[in-house]
């Protein structure tokens, strides 16, 4: 059994073959094509999959379904993208132009979202039923994985703790609100943090790269982010009981996870009887495709 996948990125739109074990059987990758809107995106995505699918012996018109990640806040259950700032989309139903185009049953997620699905199915939620997935990147978004299931609350916003308010004073974000976790802890802010201490650096793989030769400025930019995550996954810890913190984005590739382990459980009840555990992604840069794709995958 295949499905079809779509990692519906702000800037990159990869497309993908996906079977029941999570393997990628072909997958192609193109600049978004987002000038033409969501429904240029839908038409694009179905003629690119095509010609992919013939190039590696897939019909299509075979597969189980299209499963498609979203640049966006989205309702999975009702196949609706709510709201993409970057674009000024709004109320799009984009699993039903997926349908009527593919002919396919299709469904849609946040690309958050979409990862955390990808990990509880073929990664580290084979051994873990409660955890908070976070991608630590220019931005920080999670999602929520509750009794082996996504939980996306009343208004499918739920797991944004990237808008936890840690620094009321501290820099401001893009949702309008000073000192969310996304403002001082994702990559522009340890950048923006280095800087001010005065490290030449332009962004935050540049902060990683000096810290990791031993700049003791460029070390405290990061322990400053690592400590504001530390912070915020210390409330999810307390407030939903998990068994681990994932961690995906490129950011996080940089961050002591170890470190951020033990500075979360130093803020956590019971600190002495929990094994809550931060840990990195089992699944690579193709995530969020194989996410997209399971979303259409009988379990
Ligand atoms: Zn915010």
């Amino acid at each position: 059994m295949i499905a079809a996948g779509i990692d519906f990125g702000g800037t990159k739109l990869m497309l993908g073959f996906v079977d029941q074990a999570g393997q990628i059987l072909g997958q192609q990758t193109f600049p978004t094509p987002k000038e033409r809107g969501p429904e240029g995106v839908a038409d694009f995505a179905l003629e690119k999959l095509h010609a992919l699918g013939r190039s590696r012996g897939i019909e299509l018109e075979r597969c189980v379904g299209v499963g498609s990640t979203v640049p966006a806040l989205a309702n999975t259950k009702a196949g609706m993208l709510l709201y993409a700032p970057a674009h000024g989309w709004w109320d799009v139903p984009f699993a039903r132009m997926l349908e009527e185009r593919f002919r396919l049953p299709a469904r849609i997620a946040n690309d958050v979202n979409a990862c955390a699905l990808a990990e509880l199915r073929f990664g580290l939620g084979r051994q873990l039923r409660n955890f908070l997935w976070v991608t630590v990147s220019t931005g920080v978004g999670s999602a929520l994985i509750l009794e082996g299931q996504l939980y996306e609350g009343s208004g499918a916003l739920a797991g944004e703790i990237g808008h936890f308010v840690l620094e009321p004073e501290g820099y401001e974000c893009g949702c309008g609100m000073r000192g969310c976790v996304e403002a001082i802890a994702a990559g522009p802010a340890i950048a923006r943090r280095a800087r001010e201490l005065g490290v030449q650096a332009a962004d935050a793989r540049e902060v990683a790269r000096l810290a990791a030769q031993g700049d003791p400025k460029a070390k405290a930019a990061l322990r400053a982010s690592e400590d504001y995550l530390a912070q915020a996954f210390s409330y999810a810890v307390n407030l939903l009981d998990l068994d681990a913190v994932v961690l995906g984005g490129g950011v996080s590739q940089s961050l002591d996870l170890a470190y951020v382990e033990r500075a979360m459980l130093a803020k956590v009840i019971m600190r002495e009887r929990r094994k809550v555990r931060v840990l990195p992604t089992t699944l690579g840069y193709s995530a969020a495709l194989v996410g997209a794709a399971s979303l259409v995958l009988p379990g």
